[in-house]
């Protein structure tokens, strides 16, 4: 075990560690011969144990723009981090991004679930997306349509490019802004007034300091679940059944049922297991209470929630989190039978 010296970042706070961590600057051939894992900042991460490999990080942080045609094009390197991106832009006067204010996390994770805040996704943005083959060092560059982007999802979480990694974005940003507040908490704060970038941005981060629990303050890795998808049918009976349902159709006939709204009306707000618990005030989000969770605490935690809201209204959660054990990346459910028996 001494070996396995290095600590693997999380905003969750769990205890892991790895071999080594290498931080790359240009396309290389990486995780052949032993396991690596790609990790930005660790805010979608629940490391369940030691990692046997490398902890492989991007170094490019550098980031410029420039206007073409009616646009902005935004260049941005892997490294970046993502808030402090949206940030100097809307100090700029650069509209666009303001809505992914406060999330945390890199540029180069950013596209890999396609990160969503506020009636904005990252994949709407993205001009292109370059990187590298970790097999064979080969480089991409990948457009919008080719990333597959869909909710929380991306070509990058699937089979064919879970070995592509990211080490450039580019974002372009409509010079002509309008601004996006239909999404109804801000436009509750905003109050139908005609508002700036700047403005959106500053409600956006008020909204989310109200709402989540700051990960320095409580361990935690955002949304624990993903917001699942029904169908319309499936959804109106839903809503029969339970008042006060929170539900938003989508363009394709399916309806997305807010998570956290189905875990509250369980009535698990403050549920505990061990060191992890439901936060009291955000269902959705799962904190490492005192510091002591262990992965255990939270699996056992995340499988109960998962039970009480598939036993009371037939829908099944699936994790946004990713569940890395000694290997590489698992599923949740092979982590329940690894972890818990
Ligand atoms: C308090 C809090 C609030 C959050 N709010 C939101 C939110 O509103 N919306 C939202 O969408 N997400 C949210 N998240 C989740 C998280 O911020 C995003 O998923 C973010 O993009 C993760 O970035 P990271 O650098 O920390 O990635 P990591 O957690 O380090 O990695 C996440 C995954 O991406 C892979 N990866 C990382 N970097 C690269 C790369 N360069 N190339 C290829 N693969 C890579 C990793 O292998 C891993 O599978 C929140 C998290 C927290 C803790």
């Amino acid at each position: 075990m001494s070996q396995l010296a290095f600590p693997i970042a999380n905003t969750f706070g769990l205890a892991a560690r790895c071999r080594q961590h290498l931080r790359v600057a240009a396309p290389c051939r990486f995780g052949v011969d032993e396991p690596a894992l790609v990790v930005g900042e660790g805010s979608n991460l629940i490391p369940l144990c030691d990692f046997a490999g490398s902890v492989v990080q991007l170094a490019d942080q550098q980031l410029s723009w420039q206007p073409q045609g009616d646009d902005w094009l935004v260049t941005a390197g892997g490294g970046c981090n993502w808030h402090q991106l949206v940030s100097e832009l809307v100090t700029a006067g650069i509209g666009g991004l303001e809505n992914l204010a406060l999330i945390p996390g890199s540029v180069g994770a950013a596209p890999v679930q396609n990160i969503g805040a506020y009636g904005l996704e990252v994949g709407e943005r993205i001009d292109w997306v370059e990187g590298f083959d970790r097999r064979d060092g080969q480089p991409f560059r990948l457009s919008a349509s080719d990333c597959r982007f869909g909710y929380r999802d991306s070509l990058f979480k699937q089979a064919d490019g879970q070995a592509l990694v990211i080490s450039r974005v580019q974002l372009r940003l409509p010079q002509a802004w309008q601004g996006r507040t239909s999404y109804a908490p801000l436009a509750r704060l905003l109050d139908g007034k005609a508002v700036t970038p700047q403005q959106i941005f500053d409600a956006v981060c008020v909204i989310r300091r109200q709402k989540l629990p700051d990960w320095q303050q409580l361990g935690n890795a955002g949304s624990f679940f993903k917001n699942p998808l029904v169908s319309a049918e499936q959804a109106a009976q839903l809503a029969a059944a339970e008042p006060g349902l929170v539900s938003f159709a989508q363009g394709d006939g399916s309806v997305k049922l807010a998570a956290g709204w189905l875990i509250d009306r369980c009535g698990l707000k403050g549920l505990a297991v061990g060191g992890a618990a439901v936060h009291s005030e955000q269902a959705l989000v799962l904190v490492n209470r005192s510091g002591t969770a262990t992965a255990r605490d939270l699996l056992q935690l995340a499988l109960t929630v998962r039970e009480r809201v598939q036993a009371r209204f037939g829908v099944t959660l699936e994790p946004e989190v990713r569940f890395i054990a000694e290997q590489g990346e698992i599923g949740f459910d092979q982590a329940l039978v690894r972890f818990l028996g």
